[in-house]
Formats: structure tokens, sequence, C-alpha cells
């Protein structure tokens, strides 16, 4: 069994192919951020574009580096949503295309579904399980009952982490998307000023998230420092923004631990790189299995939508010709 995965909800163009369920053959990840970057976030328009233009090599590539053939396929995954509706709408084209003229099923997944699958790569997945979703566009705790049946147990009012960490990344004028760099300079330096927790006190919703008035403290912060002519040093914005923002996902996936009895818990998207993160899990949950994604598979790929998709896949649930994006799609729309 192969399954030949799209995924191009934003600005990576991915293919993978995933043999028996399990062993990924490969997984092409062609990134645009060198077009975004002057910009200092997506560009919507320029991601179609650069989508349209590369799909083809991507999927020459995934196949040859699988070194298998078209006939050799059992079915073809596409990212059906969230994501930027031109970019979803490229991979789902050629996805269609592609599944319609070799005769193979198509199968829809919901983009935030592959990033938790990730943890797939690393073992089992085992049920119920808890999922801490932070990526780009997300800051989600997901309750799992089963595969396929997602429940966001709290998730943020307004800015997602990742967005929070390449908006105060921009304001110390580091290149997009910093979250990489932020938390690079925050191992270097402390927490000394103190950032806001939000949503953390007792009458407060225990499992929602808020990231913008963290953000507007950190901006104040450094546009008052520069008022007075004074500069801050990025090390230590980056350890004391790094810390507030990890205090809270730490308390806020306890307390999800502590209501829900779970056999796992995964941490998944962009943000499930950071090391302070990885770190912080690994000190303070000790008493449940923690899985986190490799590196590689914590950013947009393929490979993750994959995954996704052998439950898809073993439910049944296939696409139709008509399939269309779905660029605010929620694991709760899941048909
Ligand atoms: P979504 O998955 O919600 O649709 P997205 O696909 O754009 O959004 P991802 O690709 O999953 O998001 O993640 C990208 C985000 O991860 C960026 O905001 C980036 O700054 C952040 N990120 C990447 N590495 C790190 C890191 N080491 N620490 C913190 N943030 C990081
Ligand atoms: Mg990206
Ligand atoms: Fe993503």
């Amino acid at each position: 069994k192969y399954i030949l995965a799209f995924e191009t909800s934003c600005d990576e163009t991915s293919v993978a192919v995933l043999k028996n369920d399990q062993e990924l053959l490969s997984n092409i990840i062609a990134s645009q951020i060198d077009s975004h970057k002057r910009f200092g976030g997506v560009v919507p328009e320029v991601a179609s574009r650069h989508h349209v233009e590369v799909i083809t090599t991507c999927i020459n590539e995934a196949l040859s580096e699988a070194n298998i053939t078209v006939s050799d396929l059992t079915a073809v995954a596409v990212t059906e949503g969230p994501g930027l509706v031109g970019a979803l709408l490229v991979g789902i084209a050629a996805a269609k295309a592609f599944a319609w003229a070799h005769e193979l099923p198509l199968i829809p997944v919901n983009h935030m579904a592959g990033h938790l699958w990730a943890a797939r790569q690393v073992k089992p997945l085992e049920f119920p399980l808890m999922a801490l979703l932070v990526s780009g566009g997300h800051t989600e705790l997901v309750y799992v009952s089963e595969p396929g049946d997602y429940k966001i147990i709290g998730e943020t009012r307004d800015d997602a982490v990742g967005e929070a960490y390449d908006k105060v990344g921009r304001v110390m004028q580091l290149t997009y998307p910093a979250g990489r760099e932020i938390d690079m300079l925050a191992h270097q330096g402390k927490d000394v000023f103190n950032f806001p927790r939000a949503m953390m006190k007792h009458d407060d919703p225990a499992l929602e998230f808020s990231f913008s008035g963290l953000k507007s403290a950190f901006i104040n912060t450094v546009h008052n420092a520069e008022q007075k002519g004074e500069s801050l040093d990025v090390k230590d914005l980056s350890a004391s923004f790094q810390a507030a923002v990890l205090d809270v996902l730490l308390a806020k996936t306890k307390i999800a631990l502590t209501e829900y009895p779970v056999k796992m818990l995964v941490v998944a998207g962009g943000v499930a790189a950071n090391k302070g993160l990885r770190d912080r899990l690994a000190a303070e949950i000790t008493d449940i299995d923690v899985v986190i994604p490799p590196l590689r598979l914590c950013g947009d790929n393929a490979g993750m939508i994959a995954y996704a998709s052998v439950c898809e896949y073993n439910q049944n649930h296939f696409a139709d010709w008509d399939l269309n994006a779905t660029p605010s799609l929620s694991f709760e729309q899941l048909s």
C-alpha cells in the first residue's frame, strides 16, 4: 500500500510517499520562504504562483526518491484546509487531476490533523490522547478519543503562538519567520521583563489561550525604550517572551491532562520545533508519554498529511471529484 500525499496550504509545496501506513519513503518540501521574507509574511498570491511552478517537479521527485512508479500507488491524499484558499486549490487541483488520471481514490485531509498525525512517525498513537497543537495559525488543545474523533477543548482567542513569535520578531527586526531565531536567542538571555501570562487567573477559562496582550506588552516595552534612546538586549527580550509563552502552554496542558485522562500527549505544529518547549515538556510532564514529531515533520510537509490520511482511508472517507478548498476547515467540521 502506497499513498501519495500533497500539501500546499501555505508557503511550502510538498509531496510525500508513505508505504504501508508507516514508512515515509519520501517527503519533498519546496519552501518559498525566500520569496516572502522581504514582505515580512506570506503573500497569498505569490504563494499560489510558486505552488503551480514547482508542484509537478515535487511529484516526480517524491516518486523517484521513493523508488516507485505510479502503478504502485493505492491512493492520493491532499490537504483540504485550513489554509490560504488559492494555495490549497493548487494542491487540490493537482491531486484531483493525478488521482483521476490514474484511477486512484482521493483522500481529503485536515491540515491540523496532519500536524497531529506527524507524531505517528515516532510511534503508533494510543487513544484517548491529548494534543497540544501550536503553529503559525493555531493554538489548540484537542482531545482525541479515537482516530478521527477530535474535540477542541481549548484554543486561542486572538493570536496563535507562532504568529506571536513572528510579530515580536518583526519588532526586533529579525527575519520572518522568527520563531527559530527567538528560540535560539532565548537560550542566551534571561527573563528580566516579566511579561504578562494571560488567562491564568483562577476565574479565567482554564483551557483558553490569549497571546495578543503579551505581544502588546512586548511592543510597548521596546517602543518605550526606543523613546528614551535606549536599546534592549534581544537575548533578554527573547528569553522573557519565550518564558511567558511556555509558562502558559505548560500550565494549560497540565490542566487539560488532569481534566482528561489520556494515554499520550502529542505536541505538534511548527512551534513544536521549539527547543525551550521540548525541554520543559521533558522536565515537567513525566507521568505520561509525550510524543513530539521530529523537527522535519513539525513544519508544514506532505508526510504528515500522508500519516493523517491513513485514518481517513481506514474509515472509508474519500472525496468526490468536486472536492473544494475549505480555508477555515475545523476539526469539528470533518465529515
Ligand atoms: P497552521 O498550521 O496553523 O495553518 P502554518 O502552517 O503557517 O499555520 P506551521 O508551518 O505549522 O504554521 O508553523 C510555522 C510557525 O512555526 C511560524 O510561526 C514559525 O515562526 C514557528 N516556529 C518554527 N520554529 C519555531 C521554534 N523553534 N520556536 C518557535 N516557533 C517556531
Ligand atoms: Mg510555512
Ligand atoms: Fe501548518
